[in-house]
């Protein structure tokens, strides 16, 4: 059965998205903050809400594939608890009787959190993360854990050891975008009003643009990630992907704020980014690069390498941007610039190149540390091969447990961390990752000559591609993420949002980048955005 036809309340204004009807809505269609005044007002009981996005998350599953698990009994026992605190009178959270999904990275305590990995199926965590505390305290209702690659490790959802993997809600030919790419589908689709995914080079953007979603990397530590499978931890971050600008910012609210668990949050106030959207873009200094126009890359395998690459170093090519997503970011500055921002088109990002290179080395490293964990023992499925010692019984488990890309990642992390080439590559890295930090802090210098609030930037540099890659240049694939890496070196926040679609209707994604701490102007630039296009 489809979602129950709700009648419009004047009140309640259509979610962003593909022009849903403009008197009959799916409830299940609804912002999180529609929801969740529909639920405060009795006009639709918590659990009445549930058993609809249930029934919805039902049908959509065959085609969408974005869950790992629906925790049907936990979700009843929460809207039922919000239901009976409503009618009793008793003060509810902000997102009282609202449902929502996380990626299956987030401990959920006694729901199975697998990562995507073979290595922790099954495993029933003693403890939620901190984030999901906090959405537990604000009432919210957490209908499943969404699928995700492996350890967050990819960009489509294809290295999770749980297939069929999720399919773009648009196309499902195409990938949803990933490593976040159930969340987004989730999201896109109805099933739940909101999701929690993880961002450590574009995980949460990516896939939030690739299925015509809002999706948020907060700054690295003002957002707890205690209690998320790490992947690296020097980037990972984690965020909301939401139907609207709104629920991005409320969200904001509830999950930001020092954690004593995470030792890199921070004590920085968190201001109201509701009220703050209100403000608009007046004033604001709205930035464009031409260097994040012209990036390069290099097309040929590692294994490869030896044919490819002549004496003086890498054939870097020009990595071609789909022009219809050029034209939808200066649909957007166009849009601020009405709006009263002044649009600074000249900055330099010359470091930005260095990105997707840069963060092949550092997250790799980062990986393999992180990964030694698992072996079967302190953590993950042990091997049951009646090994003859200890060392067999660690390789048995990690190789049973582990996927190839997972493999692929922790071998290289091995390889690229060894005394001899530490130097070469490593501390290479870690250069170009200051100089890319050094790139933001010119441009959004209150003192500098560009004094940015927000950069405009592609999401991607192109929409959802097919599973079979056909029509898409391999260059465009291995770089997806190369306007999204960039923040997580610098640490500083990054929006994506949907701005139209493409010839094929595909979903296009643009992103406001801010500086540390201004998630709230990032989210007024989308939100003056969103609301221009609605
Ligand atoms: N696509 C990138 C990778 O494969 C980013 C993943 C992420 O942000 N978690 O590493």
């Amino acid at each position: 059965m489809r979602n129950e036809e709700w009648p419009a309340d004047s009140s309640v204004s259509p979610a962003a998205g593909p022009n849903p009807p403009v008197s009959i809505m799916n409830l299940t269609d609804l912002s999180a903050l529609e929801q969740a005044k529909l639920v405060r007002t009795k006009q639709i009981g918590a659990e009445e809400l549930l058993e609809l996005t249930l029934e919805h998350v039902e049908q959509t599953e065959g085609t969408v594939h974005a869950f790992i698990t629906v925790c049907e009994k936990e979700a009843r026992k929460k809207a039922r608890d919000v239901d009976r605190r409503i009618a009793a009178g008793e003060e509810v959270g902000p997102l009282a009787g609202v449902p929502y999904s996380a990626k299956d990275v987030f401990c959920t305590r006694g729901i199975q959190t697998t990562a995507g990995s073979r290595i922790l199926s099954g495993w029933l965590p003693p403890y939620n993360a901190a984030a999901i505390e906090r959405l537990n305290a604000a009432d919210a209702v957490l209908i499943g854990k969404t699928n995700c690659d492996e350890f967050a490790m990819g960009g489509t959802n294809e290295t999770s050891a749980f297939q069929p993997c999720p399919r773009n809600p648009h196309d499902p030919e195409r990938v949803a975008g990933g490593s976040s790419g159930g969340s987004a589908a989730a999201v896109a689709v109805g099933a739940g009003a909101f999701s929690l995914g993880t961002d450590t080079g574009g995980s949460i953007r990516e896939p939030a643009a690739f299925c015509g979603v809002v999706g948020l990397k907060p700054t690295y530590g003002r957002v707890s990630r205690w209690g998320v499978a790490a992947f690296a931890s020097s980037m990972d971050t984690i965020g909301p992907l939401t139907r609207s600008v709104k629920d991005a910012a409320l969200l904001m609210n509830i999950l930001s704020g020092f954690d004593p668990r995470d030792n890199v949050t921070v004590r920085v106030p968190v201001p109201d980014h509701l009220s703050e959207l209100e403000k608009g873009v007046k004033g604001m200094r709205i930035g464009i690069s031409p260097d994040l126009m012209n990036l390069r890359g290099v097309r040929c395998q590692v294994s490869d390498f030896r044919d490819q690459v002549s004496d003086h170093g890498f054939d870097y090519e020009k990595i071609e941007i789909d022009p219809e997503i050029t034209a939808a970011v200066e649909r957007v500055a166009g849009i601020l610039e009405k709006a009263g921002a002044e649009i600074v088109s000249d900055v330099p990002m010359p470091n930005t190149q260095y990105s997707v290179p840069a963060y092949f080395v550092i997250s790799r490293i980062e990986a393999y540390s992180n990964l030694q964990r698992y072996d079967g023992l302190k953590y993950g499925r042990a091997s049951q091969n009646g090994q003859k010692d200890m060392y067999e019984f660690f390789a048995d488990s990690r190789q049973e447990g582990f996927g190839r890309e997972v493999k692929l990642r922790i071998l290289s992390g091995l390889y690229l961390s060894q005394k001899e080439f530490y130097e070469k590559y490593y501390l290479r890295a870690q250069r170009a990752r200051a100089l890319i930090r050094s790139d933001y802090d010119r441009a959004f210098d209150p003192q500098g000559p560009y004094r940015l609030d927000v950069l405009l930037t592609p999401s991607t540099p192109v929409t959802a591609f097919r599973f079979d890659r056909q029509g898409v240049d391999p260059l465009q694939v291995r770089y997806a993420d190369q306007f999204t890496a960039p923040m997580n070196f610098a640490g500083t926040p990054g929006i994506s949002f949907p701005v139209g679609k493409d010839k094929n209707g595909l979903p296009i994604g643009v992103q406001a980048a801010g500086y540390d701490y201004c998630e709230s102007k990032i989210l007024r630039a989308a939100y003056a955005a969103e609301q221009e296009m609605a």
